[in-house]
């Protein structure tokens, strides 16, 4: 059994943005420049803020945080937006959601230019992408492409099942996956996963075991701690845990440790590639981000445009 080290491959990963970057740095070029919009105080999402910015400057990417208080409203949020759609020093901007109840997510991820999207979330960015034409990969799905990559598993005629389906993982996912092989930004990778068979599972799904049982890729974004069980899995299959859940753990200095969906333990006696919780791939979604960032900055450099 193979654990897909999301921590190693990303750290890879931020190792050829870094030397990229600091090859631009040396020839005098103006570096990436990301911001980063925030609303309130959640916790968790402050945590991956942080996370992300760290991220950035490791490799040499720029990063402003926008922080505003939960209070303001839509109207507001989205004329700041607009403001980083017409920001030329800004290559690209991502908004962390979960937002505040009052803002509407869809207005939100309407609003943002697809060609600074480096979370690759907005309607026209998936949109583009169903129809194949170049597109800001989204970053969780892309981050799962990646570490399947390197451990050279493919995908092609393979049954893939995705249980989620959200638009920000589910979905992406499912159709990077069931596409010809993938196209996106030309500097974003020269990914050729794709051309698999994929059920996408939720809540109202009958049967979730018997269907997981018939995947040869098990990929689970429920949030839903040990959604998945030893019994549901194939023997030999390949299962990417993306769940990151919340649980009291009094041993813990922070009272709460973090899981997946995937009853580890067990799965890892059956599976034959796991992705691990922490340290899978969270990691990988922070590589892509960073990866989408400098794919945006080089065509900017150059003065070149993602074409309409
Ligand atoms: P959502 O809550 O938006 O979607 C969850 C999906 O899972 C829904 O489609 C839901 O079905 C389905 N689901 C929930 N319970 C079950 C169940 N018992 N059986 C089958 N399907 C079920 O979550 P997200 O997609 O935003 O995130 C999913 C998880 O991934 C979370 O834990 C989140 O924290 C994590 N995450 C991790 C990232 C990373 O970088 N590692 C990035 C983004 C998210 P229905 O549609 O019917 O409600």
């Amino acid at each position: 059994m193979i654990v897909l080290d999301g921590k190693k491959v990303a750290a890879e990963k931020r190792a050829k943005l870094r030397e990229f970057l600091t090859s631009c740095k040396a020839k005098g070029v103006r570096m990436p420049k990301l911001a980063i919009v925030i609303v309130g105080h959640n916790p968790a999402s402050e945590t991956y803020v942080a996370n992300k910015m760290k991220a950035c400057a490791e490799v040499g990417i720029e990063v402003e945080k926008i922080a505003f208080e939960a209070d303001i409203t839509e109207r507001q949020l989205l004329t700041e937006i607009r403001k980083l759609n017409r920001d030329k020093s800004v290559d690209g901007f991502i908004v962390q959601l979960p937002l505040p109840e009052h803002i509407s997510e869809a207005k939100v991820l309407t609003t943002i230019d697809y060609r600074k999207d480096v979370d690759g979330l907005t309607p026209m960015s998936i949109g583009r992408s169903v129809q194949g034409l170049p597109a800001i990969p989204s970053a969780t799905p892309s981050g799962i492409r990646t570490l399947l990559e390197y451990y050279q598993i493919p995908t092609a005629g393979k049954h893939v099942v995705v249980i989620g389906r959200s638009n920000i993982v589910g979905k992406p996912m499912a159709l990077m996956l069931m596409q010809r092989p993938y196209l996106s930004l030309p500097s974003v990778s020269a990914a050729a996963l794709g051309d698999a068979t994929v059920t996408v599972c939720h809540s109202k799904t009958q049967d979730l075991a018997a269907i997981c049982r018939t995947a040869d890729i098990i990929i689970v974004a429920a949030g839903c701690p040990g959604l998945l069980t030893a019994e549901m899995v194939k023997p030999g299959a390949t299962v990417i845990d993306v769940g990151i859940n919340r649980v009291e753990d009094p041993a813990s200095p922070r009272g709460y440790k973090l899981v997946g969906d995937v009853d580890f333990e067990h799965v890892s006696q059956v599976a034959g590639a796991i992705s691990p919780v922490p340290g899978g791939v969270g990691p990988m979604t922070i590589a892509s981000l960073l990866s989408n960032v400098v794919a945006v900055y080089d065509m900017n450099v150059p003065g070149y445009k993602v074409s309409e």
